[in-house]
């Protein structure tokens, strides 16, 4: 079983804790890339960037 990558958020660079109420969803423009928000980040609408295809989104 493939284990844990690590998992940073896309709006703040901050890895991600399996504790928090994070959200990871595939990048609605390319699919290819999962985006990673923490909570904060989720909460104060802060903007992602997808690593292969730059789609931004809040
Ligand atoms: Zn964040
Ligand atoms: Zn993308």
């Amino acid at each position: 079983m493939t284990t844990y990558k690590r998992n940073v958020c896309f709006g703040c660079g901050r890895p991600i804790t399996p504790y928090e109420a994070a959200v990871h969803f595939p990048c609605p423009s390319c699919g290819d890339v999962t985006i990673w928000r923490c909570e904060r980040c989720r909460e104060m609408g802060k903007e992602y960037r997808c690593l292969k295809c730059e789609f931004s989104g809040p």
